[in-house]
């Protein structure tokens, strides 16, 4: 027979909400309502949660900081998994420290209590919104470092074997904002386990702006908490560190990842470029396995999306301090964001003949 939600929540330990509006527990602040949320602030809730549901068959969305997702507007027939874990541990061994995180800690707390502790690592991955436990799912980065040179083990649940093991970050085929874990269901996050440093300094700096801002060469090491501060910085100018007032940062941050194209294509946008705007045009490209990567920002404002677009009076537009952030002006939809990330998709591909792809997961709506 199957258990009713109170049942499951009575069983697990979840905290039980009913006709929840997902808008309150997303950063793009839209998505209609759930008829059930849980509420896990346990690993074990969490995991007997998420394997009750599975029994039931009930189609399940695990949901952390929501800083990551564009939700459908109206009735969504979901069960809404909340990962509200927070434990942390810093255990030091020699010149590397072990820092374990359950799924649910907020991300950028974690970055501050590792730089108050004087380890190095994650400094340049500071105040990226949203979950510890997030972070391997689309391989976070920022300023030149990805969460998956600082991983040492993941510990998953598998969702179709019940098994819960740590597993090596080779096993989750990280790659540029990607993993197995992304659009999938196969595993819950339930903790992470970073190895860090002890000497107090940042990891190897390669990013020119950060850089330019701290007076360093390429590939210094600089005390982790200026670090920290020169990136809070550069994000806030960019409206990238979250802030209630400010609706420029009502966004899931980059909401198109850069695209990474082969020669062919690469010579074929090269000219689109060309005859558009003259030989001596530059358009930014780097080196990337498995190709190069462009700037989605650089064509997409190229192809006539400016900051701000599409003024001022829009229930959404792009970021007006970042063109690559669709926002929520206040009173948005889901369907005013998937009508704005239409239009400029379009315009870049019939610019140049490149698609750009989202970077958050949609739930319940598609480009
Ligand atoms: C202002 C702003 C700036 C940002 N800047 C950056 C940046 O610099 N770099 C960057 O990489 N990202 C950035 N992001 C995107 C986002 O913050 C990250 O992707 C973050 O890791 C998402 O975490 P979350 O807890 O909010 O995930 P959610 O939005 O809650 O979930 C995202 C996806 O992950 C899944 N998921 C969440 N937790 C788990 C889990 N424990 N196990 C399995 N699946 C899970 C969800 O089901 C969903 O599919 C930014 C977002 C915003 C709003």
């Amino acid at each position: 027979m199957t258990k009713t939600p109170e049942q499951i929540a009575a069983d697990t330990g979840a905290e039980l909400a009913r006709d929840v509006e997902l808008a309150g527990f997303t950063t793009l602040r839209v998505g209609g309502k759930v008829p059930v949320m849980f509420t896990c602030r346990s690993t074990e809730a969490l995991v007997a949660c998420v394997r009750a549901l599975d029994a039931a068959g009930r189609e399940t969305l695990l949901l952390a900081g929501g800083s990551n997702l564009l939700v459908a507007d109206g009735v969504l027939d979901l069960a809404v998994v909340r990962i509200a874990t927070d434990g942390m541990s810093i255990a030091r061994d020699g010149r590397q420290a072990i820092v374990r995180v359950e799924a649910g800690a907020v991300w950028d707390d974690v970055v501050a209590r590792t730089v108050e502790a004087g380890l190095g690592g994650l400094e340049c991955l500071s105040g990226i919104p949203g979950s510890a436990g997030a972070t391997p799912v689309q391989n976070v980065g920022a300023f030149g470092v990805e969460i998956a040179s600082l991983l040492r083990r993941v510990r998953l649940l598998d969702r179709r074997s019940g098994e819960i093991r740590w597993v090596a970050p080779a096993e989750l085929a990280l790659g540029y904002r990607t993993s197995c874990l992304k659009h999938s269901d196969r595993a819950v996050v339930l903790a992470v386990e970073l190895g860090l440093t002890t000497d107090g300094l940042s990891a190897p700096l390669r990013y020119r702006e950060l850089n330019a801002r701290l007076g360093a060469g390429t590939g210094e090491r600089r005390n982790a908490a200026e670090v920290r501060q020169a990136v809070l910085a550069l994000r806030s100018a960019k409206a990238m560190v979250l802030d209630e007032a400010d609706h420029d940062t009502w966004s899931a941050g980059s909401f198109f990842t850069n695209p990474v194209v082969d020669d062919r294509t690469l010579a074929r946008i090269r000219a689109a470029v060309a005859a558009r705007f003259g030989d001596d045009a530059a358009m930014p490209a780097f080196p990337e396995p498995g190709g190069t990567k462009l700037s989605a920002a650089w064509l997409i404002e190229r192809a006539g999306f400016g900051k701000g677009y599409p003024g001022p009076h829009a229930p959404v537009r792009l970021s007006t301090r970042h063109t690559l952030a669709l926002t929520n002006r206040g009173s948005g939809s889901a369907a005013d964001l998937v009508a704005l990330a239409r239009e400029v998709r379009a315009g870049v591909e019939a610019a140049f003949g490149v698609r750009l792809h989202p970077e958050p997961v949609l739930v319940g709506c598609e480009l």
